[in-house]
């Protein structure tokens, strides 16, 4: 069966895979969405004995419906390789009775890498199915993780240039020097003068601007997106929850057919709408539990129906869900609308003009998969120390926040479905957090020295990512307001 794209807020449709991957978003802003989410055609127990790449196979196949099985057997052996430490690509943990999937075993040591290792092929892929001639420039607004991964993925890839933009003091020191000595020379980082929303706000105005993209195009370049508003990015991220429910049941942790429990750290929302995609093609889903920081929006809104963004942005440790504007949710409003555009604009310009909406009863009973919850940043780290001193694993922050929501939701319902929680970044990267929820007050120490301290009480090696920073020369260091993005791109660009 062919599958076909359309915007979320109506105008564009029937657009191909390819396309949609290349445009990243609609012209009036909406985000792209299959006509049906595709069915799973291979039972478990043949997925069960599969590498992750064929599983990668069989569930991209149903969505990129217009590549070839050449193509995309290329694009998926040469993004799910060497570049991950370990041949599971993304290994099942159990601690503390739950199932850690660890997602963060790419070369940036988050679970951005799951998608955006692959998303360059799928690009230049799409690309080349289209004769598509200009050189194509990705703009990104990264939290901190989306950015490094998307430039280890586009440097040096002929036909490509990758711009990203990051809050200045919003990021790990960590998640800093990882992008500012990136190396290749296609890729360019700024720094701006604002927060994740204002850089991702600034994103998308540039590319809502079309007398900018006349001038892109005059000079042969058009823009697209890296970020997990790109369906390229999201249909990569069901394969692993497909990966995983099959994984515990080849292992015996569970029943072929059995439910299971997904908990997700939640920011931008892609990451866990990947796991209701899996759901909906098949895969045994009781639960999604929705996991937020202090900025709890997404845990308002599935207890109230209300979204509102106004309210003040708070830095916590885990940055990259330090977000109050989730883009993806977009595509589950849309779909409890019943796929209807009209609604669902409606809705999204309330928010740009309001800051807020309320969805129907109807709506949230279509969401009813879902459940909020959050952990602020005391009961983040206590959850950290406490799964440490019982079972000596230590997590990141980020996974952190969802480790001590599915315990607290354990605790409040006596749900004990199997549960699968996202683990999406190494602990490594944001070890100052980590170590000072662990031992207490880190401050006056030396990044490095904690790193090494790290490595010896979690007795994991210190990840390549990180060793390779250690001495790494700094390469970028352009700042600019976020009023101003558009010039910067336009100065990158030499337009
Ligand atoms: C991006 C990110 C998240 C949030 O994922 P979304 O798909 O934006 O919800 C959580 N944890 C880490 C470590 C991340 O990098």
């Amino acid at each position: 069966m062919s599958i076909s794209y359309q915007s979320t807020r109506g105008g564009e449709k029937n657009l191909s895979a390819s396309m949609a991957i290349l445009k990243g978003l609609a012209d009036n802003g909406g985000l792209f969405m299959p006509d049906a989410i595709p069915e799973l055609d291979v039972p478990v127990e043949k997925l069960a004995d599969m590498s992750y790449q064929e599983v990668a196979y069989e569930v991209m196949k149903l969505f990129l419906t217009d590549f070839t099985e050449e193509e995309l057997k290329y694009c998926i052996t040469h993004a799910y390789d060497s570049k991950f430490d370990t041949e599971e690509i993304a290994p099942l943990v159990k601690a503390d009775g739950a199932y850690y999937l660890e997602l963060f075993h790419g070369s940036t040591i988050a679970f951005k890498d799951m998608a955006l290792s692959i998303l360059p092929y799928l690009m230049t892929t799409s690309a080349k199915k289209n004769h598509v001639e200009n050189e194509i420039v990705i703009l990104t607004a990264t939290s901190g993780d989306t950015g490094k991964a998307a430039m280890a993925g586009f440097a040096d890839v002929p036909g490509t240039r990758i711009i990203v933009f990051y809050p200045k003091g919003g990021v790990s020191r960590i998640q800093e020097l990882q992008m500012v000595t990136q190396k290749g020379g296609n890729t360019a980082v700024v720094a701006i003068h604002g927060n994740f929303d204002d850089a991702q706000t600034g994103v998308k105005k540039i590319f809502g601007d079309r007398e900018f993209g006349k001038k892109l195009d005059e000079k042969g370049f058009q823009l697209s997106s890296a970020n997990s508003i790109n369906i390229g990015r999201l249909v990569p991220q069901v394969v692993y929850y497909v990966y995983a429910y099959v994984k515990l049941v080849k292992n015996g942790e569970i029943k072929n057919g059995e439910s299971i429990n997904i908990t997700v750290p939640t920011g931008n929302f892609g990451n866990i709408l990947a796991a209701y995609f899996a759901k909906q093609m098949g895969i045994p889903v009781k639960t999604l539990i929705c996991a937020s920081n202090d900025n709890k929006v997404l845990y308002d809104f599935f207890r109230t129906g209300v979204y509102d963004r106004n309210r003040e942005f708070i830095l916590t440790s885990s940055p990259s869900m330090d977000i109050l504007i989730s883009s993806n949710l977009e595509r589950l409003i849309y779909l409890s609308a019943g796929c209807d555009a009209r609604k669902n604009q409606s809705l999204m310009a309330k928010l740009s003009e309001e800051g807020a909406y309320e969805v129907t009863d109807a709506m949230r009973e279509e969401m009813g998969d879902f459940i909020g919850g959050y952990a602020d940043e005391k009961a983040n780290a206590e959850g950290i120390k406490e799964l440490y001193d019982q079972t000596g694993y230590v997590i990141d922050t980020h996974t952190g926040v969802a480790s001590r929501v599915y315990r607290d939701y354990v605790k409040e319902t006596g749900d004990h479905t199997p549960t699968v929680i996202a683990s999406t970044a190494s602990p490594f990267k944001f070890a100052h957090s980590v170590m000072e929820a662990i031992f207490g007050d880190q401050s006056g120490k030396d990044e490095f020295a904690i790193i090494d301290e790290l490595s010896r009480v979690a007795n994991v090696p210190v990840p390549a990512a990180v060793e390779e920073i250690r001495h790494a020369q700094i390469r970028h260091k352009r700042e600019c307001d976020a009023e101003t993005m558009e010039n910067m791109v336009a100065e990158i660009l030499e337009l």
